[in-house]
């Protein structure tokens, strides 16, 4: 089976998935081999189902006759198909990557230029060379955009992705200290990541700076076509003020707040509204998207829990969004508790990145330091250190937290989130 071949079937189907649990009427289902995994079973029992094409890569259970196709590799023919439909697509696709905020970025593009246009985006977090491509595939002729999350945690991989992507428009959140391991350390970290400009600039397609990161600029220097945001010189200038701990923009004048907390998510929010200004969106129009905007992801959600605050941050962490969070969530009025979990995939760095978040944390001076994971209890010697999440929440079981504000952050193997029942 090759492409060209298979691509008029695609367009009949409803979508593509590569979960056998989530095959639904009229599907393509991308049966990749896993380790204890029968395709042929999956297959016809798919197609018994409603599916409209199976895609298996054993040849022995390929059936053409039920649509049943064999490819020498389901990823490659995934990926292949992807690039295929993009190239017919004649929307403007924005790409999106860098070490924090790429999510909460994309969500928020999403939400405001949604007040304007039909777009397609990232569910989630498939941001890697499974989701991409399963993203784009899901645009259909009535998308009228696309916000496309890459993520990467070595070297080529945004370059890769961009070979898929094809973005017009390109947004690198931050260059920050997450995937230090695979990337080489934090220079490693910014080549990779640059590797979204690089496509952009060979292809002439528009960069969106944030002055505001010397990084950024340097890297861009000289370059057009750009969108900026950040200084009083850039094409949009806007001014940040909180509300309640809630996170706001001003745009000439006018104010909008929004649902989200934390300084960094300032910038997540600029990059959002240049956007839309660029494509003709009213800043009142941005105002409701933004203030609509509700995290729901664990990332820097804000919750009221019988009186107390709990930031919820615990989708993810990694010194630099550690470092921000902490800075944020001491300026929360009363007494605060952090409950700050192992930051992983560190590498080498790990000892060294683990210190300086607890000396951080110490110097800080919140009432109460709880610390999870086996980094931090290395480090920490501390009564309130405990080895993993199951442990702390024995603790919590015997013992309340008093403070008014309670922080949660740590890295998704940490799973912080299955505490807060206990707080
Ligand atoms: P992932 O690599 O898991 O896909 P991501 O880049 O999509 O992460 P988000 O999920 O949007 O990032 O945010 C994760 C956390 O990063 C947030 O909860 C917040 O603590 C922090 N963060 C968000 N935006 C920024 C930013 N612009 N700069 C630094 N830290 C940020
Ligand atoms: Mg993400």
């Amino acid at each position: 089976m090759n492409i060209e071949q298979f691509y008029p079937l695609f367009l009949k189907a409803n979508k593509v998935t590569i979960d056998s649990r989530k095959i639904g009427e009229n599907d393509i289902f991308f049966a990749f081999s896993g380790d204890n995994f029968n395709a042929a079973t999956l297959a016809e029992k798919a197609i018994d189902e409603g599916a409209l094409a199976v895609i298996v890569e054993q040849s022995e259970f390929e059936n053409k006759a039920r649509n049943i196709f064999y490819v020498p590799s389901t990823l490659e023919f995934l990926q292949q198909l992807a690039i295929h439909h993009r190239s017919l697509l004649n929307i403007p696709f924005i790409g999106l990557t860098g070490s924090n905020g790429k999510t909460t970025t994309k969500e928020l593009i999403h939400a405001v230029l949604s007040e304007k246009f039909n777009v397609q985006y990232t569910s989630g977090n498939l941001n890697n060379h499974i989701g991409v491509p399963l993203t784009i595939l899901s645009i259909k002729p009535e998308h009228e955009m696309a916000v496309i999350e890459m993520g990467a945690n070595h070297q080529k991989e945004i370059e890769f992705l961009c070979t898929i992507s094809k973005p017009d428009f390109g947004y690198i959140t931050n260059f920050g200290k997450a995937h230090l391991e695979g990337f080489g350390g934090f220079e490693g970290v910014i080549k990779g990541k640059s590797e979204l400009y690089t496509y952009l600039k060979e292809n002439h397609q528009t960069i969106v700076v944030n002055e505001n990161d010397p990084i950024q600029v340097e890297k861009t220097e000289g370059y057009s076509p750009t969108i900026t945001f950040g200084k009083e010189s850039a094409d949009y200038d806007f001014e940040a003020f909180s509300e309640d701990h809630f996170v706001g923009l001003i745009y000439q004048g006018e104010k909008a707040v929004s649902k989200l907390t934390g300084e960094y998510n300032f910038t997540n929010l600029c990059a959002a509204a240049s956007l839309g200004l660029h494509f003709g969106i009213s800043f009142e129009k941005i105002k409701h998207a933004v203030e609509q905007y509700t995290p729901t992801n664990m990332r820097s959600q804000v919750v009221k829990k019988e009186n107390r605050t709990l930031v919820l941050d615990t989708y993810n962490a990694n010194p630099s969004s550690m470092t921000a969070s902490l800075n944020n969530f001491i300026t929360f009025e009363g007494s605060k508790t952090i409950i700050i979990g192992d930051m992983l995939e560190l590498g080498a760095e790990s000892e060294k990145e683990h210190q300086n978040i607890l000396n951080l944390a110490q110097e800080l001076k919140f009432n109460e330091i709880i610390t999870v994971g086996k980094y931090f209890k290395a480090i920490n010697l501390s009564d309130l250190a405990f080895e993993n999440t199951s442990a702390l929440i024995e603790y919590l079981k015997q013992h309340k937290i008093h403070s008014e504000n309670i922080l949660l952050k740590g890295s998704r193997g940490i799973a912080l989130e299955r505490v807060i029942e206990f707080i």
